[in-house]
């Protein structure tokens, strides 16, 4: 198959848009739209110093590139930070991937641990809570928090995330499922804002998940395949599943869960605003921002220290 707008072979079909592209072409579009991402929702302002999670995968990985190269024309700071949940063979793998990424382009590289910052790992947590809880649970409140006051620390104007397409659809559904209109209200924006919260930004958001593996790919990044032994219990694989056999059928399904949202967002926030009292508290252990007087954070530490 040749290219869509050349005459070179084509490396990928992107059904959604009925396009063959070759590698020239493909890394084209995919700058550009990743560019367009960061126009669009004003991500990062000139001089900024933008703290970058990287969890060492294709997509945070792809994600320090893309911003390393976007700073050839727009000047700001970069520093990456790796948390490292504590994962028997599966994060030390990807923890040298993050270190050797950041090698590479020369970006300043600080990484954190479960172990260190909560006192155990996520292993550990698993064998004291027991199969039945699920470990996404914990882990994302946990890395949530950790990121934040890492990227706080390290004076850091925003925080971006590697979030792709596909994660964003499913965020959008399993909030939908889940019946929790709140949390999808500040999928893209906080409901409240407050100095000890650093604004996140998902500059990948409009790209698939396939396109960010061939992207790495051409570009000599190195990825590895392997997924969160975890993974597999969160409610995300299933309906991780279900959008890849609907976006199999329909393309172009992703894409347009991802625009739907983005289309009601400012009346949910608006509507949400109207009908609740967004009372910012403090959390009475960690002084941290919290809805109730002692945060998910510190009530899921103090639950497992007693156990
Ligand atoms: Fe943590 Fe779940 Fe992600 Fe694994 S899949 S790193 S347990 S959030």
């Amino acid at each position: 198959m040749f290219c869509s707008h050349c005459k070179q072979d084509a490396i990928i079909y992107l059904p959604y848009s009925k396009t063959h592209l070759c590698e020239k072409h493909f890394k084209e579009m995919f700058d550009k739209r990743f560019r367009a991402t960061i126009r669009e929702f004003g991500m990062i302002k000139k001089g900024e110093r933008i703290a970058i999670g990287v969890s060492g995968g294709k997509d945070s990985c792809v994600l320090l590139y893309s911003l390393a190269k976007l700073r050839e024309v727009l000047p700001f700071e970069i520093v990456a930070i790796t948390i490292n949940e504590g994962i028997e063979g599966y994060r030390n793998k990807t923890l040298e991937f993050a270190k050797q990424e950041c090698e590479k382009l020369g970006i300043e590289h600080h990484t954190f641990s479960y172990k260190k910052e909560v006192g155990m790992t996520l292993d550990e947590i698993m064998k004291k809570k027991g199969t039945e809880e699920i470990p996404c649970s914990y882990c994302g409140v946990m890395r949530r928090r950790l990121l934040n006051n890492a990227a706080r620390d390290l004076n850091a104007d925003k925080l971006a995330l590697g979030h792709n397409l596909d994660d964003i659809a499913q965020t959008v559904f399993m909030n939908i499922m889940r019946n929790e209109p709140l949390r999808l209200a500040r999928l893209n924006e906080p409901l409240v804002e407050d100095d000890k919260f650093v604004p996140r930004i998902r500059p990948l958001m409009r790209a698939p998940e396939k396109e960010i593996a061939i992207y790495a790919l051409v570009n000599g990044i190195e990825i590895d395949f392997q997924e969160c032994p975890y993974a597999k219990h969160a409610f995300r694989a299933h309906i991780r599943e279900q959008l890849n056999e609907t976006e199999e059928k329909y393309p172009g399904t992703k894409f347009k869960i991802v625009n739907s949202f983005f289309a009601i967002e400012k009346a949910l926030r608006k509507g949400l605003q109207g009908e609740e009292k967004f009372e910012m508290k403090y959390c009475k252990q960690c002084k941290e921002p919290s809805a109730n007087d002692v945060c998910v954070f510190c009530g899921m530490v103090e639950q497992l220290q007693a156990i």
